[in-house]
C-alpha cells in the first residue's frame, strides 16, 4: 500500500514512512493511493467479533507488510486494554432510530484515545526497527495533549513534549498532562494562547536543521495513521446496526475534520454509510462551506465545546482530494488561494461530490445547553458539550436509516457546561480521580521558539 500527498508534489511513501513523516514535504497530507474495498461478505463477517479483531481486519490492508502480521494483533490488544468498557465503543439508544456511539471510555475520556493508543505502539515499533528515536512535539487545547501523553508515556524510543496555553485548559485536562511521572513526558505551559502554541510547534518543524537534529515527529490529527485507525469504530457500529444489509447514517462533532474524514474512508471501503453529517458549533466554517461553496475562515469564537473551536480544518484537504477525484493540482490551487487570499471557492463538480457524501448543520451555544438538558431529562444520559452539538444537529437529519451520533468526550471532562445545563456536576471515573491529588510537573515557558528549542535539547540529552 502506497500513500500519496494531496498536493501531488511529494514522493509516495509506505505506511510506516508516511506515519513518521506526519505532513508531506509539499505541505499536503498523505492519503491512500487506492482505498482497499471490503466485499459485503467480508463486512458481514465482522459481526460479533471483539473490537480488536475488527480493528485487525480493517487495518491490515492499510499497514501492508510494514507493520502488519502477528504483532499487530498484540499491539491492538494492548492499545484497547485500558478502555473501561468491554465493547470499547458501545452503542446506546437515544430515541427511535437514533443511537449514540460512546467513544469516551478510553484512558483520557475522549475519542482521541482510540487512534493515539494504536499510534503510540505502531510508532514505537517502527522506530525500534529503524534503530532511531523521535521527539514528538504537539500543541493542544486539551484533549489531544492528554491522549498523546497517555499513549507515549514510558515508551522507549520517544520523548513527548506537549505545549498548552497557560491557564486556558481545564484543571482535569492540565493534570492529565502534568501528573505522569515518566521521564519521557514533558508538559509545557506556554505564556500565550493556543494559536501561539501551534505557531511555536510550526517554527520547530520549519527549522529543518533542528527537525533532523532531534528527529521531530507529529501526532496531531493530520497524521495519516490517526484517520485510518478511526475508521474501525464506524465499521463496528454500522455492523452492529445491520450493515452491510442496511445502510447507516452518522453525525460527527467536527473540528479539524479528522474524525468525520475517517467515516468517509470507511464509506469508500464499502461500508454502506448513507450520509455523514458534519456538526459544528458556532465556529461553523464547514457548514457555511457546504452551503455556499466558499471556504472562508473567520476569527474563532470560544465556545463550550473548545475542541471544535477551529476555523482551519486541516483534514478537510483530504475530503477535497477525494471530491476532485484525486486531482492534486486542484487541491494545491485551493490551498494556495487560502494562503494568499484567506479563502477559496470549491469548484462546482467537487462541491457536488462533497454534497453527495456529507450533510451539515450547526448548533449555537444556547442550543447546545438546551440539548444537554433535553437529553438528560428524556434519557438520563449526560452529554459533553461536543456530543450535544452533534445530537442537536443529528435530530434535524433523522431519516429512514438508523442515525449514529458520535459522543466524543465524557461529560466529566467538561463539568461546568454540564452543570450549567442540568445542575449536575458529573464526577470523574474513580481511576482518574487520583490525578487531583498527584504532584504536578510542568515547565512554564515564554512564547519564544529559542527557549523551547533549548528546553527540548536539554531534556533529550538526559
Ligand atoms: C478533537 C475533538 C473533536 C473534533 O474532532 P476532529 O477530528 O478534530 O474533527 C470533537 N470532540 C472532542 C471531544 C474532541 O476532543
Amino acid at each position: 500500500m502506497r500513500y500519496v500527498s494531496t498536493r501531488g508534489r511529494a514522493p509516495a511513501l509506505g505506511f510506516e514512512a508516511a506515519m513518521l513523516a506526519g505532513l508531506a514535504g509539499d505541505g499536503g497530507l498523505y492519503v491512500p493511493e487506492r482505498v482497499p474495498v471490503l466485499s459485503p461478505d467480508a463486512i458481514a463477517a465482522l459481526a460479533g467479533l471483539p473490537y480488536e479483531k475488527v480493528a485487525a481486519r480493517i487495518l491490515a490492508p492499510f499497514l501492508g507488510e510494514d507493520l502488519g502480521g502477528a504483532t499487530l494483533a498484540d499491539d491492538l490488544a494492548a492499545a484497547h486494554a485500558g478502555f473501561r468498557h468491554p465493547a470499547r465503543a458501545p452503542l446506546v439508544q437515544l430515541g427511535p432510530g437514533h443511537f449514540l456511539l460512546e467513544l469516551h471510555h478510553g484512558p483520557t475520556l475522549a475519542f482521541k484515545d482510540f487512534a493515539m493508543q494504536v499510534l503510540g505502539r505502531l510508532m514505537d515499533r517502527a522506530l525500534a526497527r529503524a534503530g532511531r528515536r523521535a521527539t514528538i512535539v504537539g500543541a493542544t487545547s486539551g484533549d489531544t495533549g492528554s491522549a498523546a501523553i497517555e499513549a507515549f508515556r514510558g515508551r522507549d524510543a520517544v520523548d513527548v513534549f506537549i505545549l498548552f496555553p497557560e491557564g486556558r485548559v481545564s484543571e482535569v485536562q492540565r493534570r492529565q498532562m502534568t501528573t505522569p511521572a515518566e521521564a519521557n513526558v514533558h508538559a509545557i505551559a506556554l505564556r500565550g494562547d493556543f494559536d501561539a502554541c501551534q505557531a511555536r510547534v510550526k517554527d520547530l518543524f520549519n527549522d529543518h536543521a533542528f527537525r533532523d537534529e532531534v528527529g521531530l515527529a507529529a501526532v496531531n490529527s493530520i497524521n495519516l495513521a490517526r484517520v485510518l485507525v478511526q475508521t474501525v469504530y464506524y465499521f463496528a457500529a454500522a455492523v452492529a446496526l445491520g450493515a452491510p444489509h442496511r445502510p447507516v447514517a452518522f453525525t460527527v462533532p467536527t473540528g479539524n475534520f479528522g474524525d468525520v474524514q475517517a467515516g468517509a474512508v470507511a464509506r469508500a471501503m464499502g461500508l454502506p454509510i448513507s450520509r455523514l453529517v458534519i456538526a459544528t458549533n458556532q465556529n461553523d466554517i464547514l457548514d457555511r462551506c457546504l452551503a455556499t461553496g466558499i471556504y472562508a475562515p473567520r476569527p474563532v469564537r470560544p465556545s463550550q465545546s473548545p475542541s471544535m473551536d477551529i476555523q482551519v480544518a486541516s483534514n478537510f484537504e483530504r475530503a477535497l482530494h477525494d471530491a476532485t477525484g484525486g486531482d492534486a493540482a486542484q487541491v494545491a490551487a485551493m490551498m494556495a488561494a487560502l494562503a494568499a487570499e484567506g479563502r477559496f471557492a470549491v469548484p462546482a463538480r467537487a462541491l457536488a461530490a462533497l454534497r453527495g457524501v456529507f450533510a451539515s448543520g450547526r448548533a449555537s451555544e444556547s442550543e447546545t445547553t438546551a440539548t444537554i438538558a433535553r437529553i438528560h431529562a428524556a434519557t438520563g444520559i449526560l452529554l459533553c458539550p461536543h456530543s450535544a452539538v452533534a445530537v442537536m444537529v443529528a435530530s434535524e437529519h433523522l431519516g429512514r436509516e438508523p442515525m449514529v451520533t458520535l459522543a466524543t468526550a465524557h461529560p466529566a471532562k467538561f463539568p461546568d457546561a454540564v452543570a450549567a445545563a442540568t445542575g449536575i456536576r458529573p464526577a470523574l471515573p474513580a481511576r482518574l480521580a487520583g490525578i487531583l491529588a498527584k504532584a504536578e510537573r510542568v515547565s512554564v515557558l515564554d512564547d519564544d521558539a529559542g527557549a523551547l528549542k533549548a528546553l527540548i535539547r536539554e531534556r533529550i540529552a538526559r
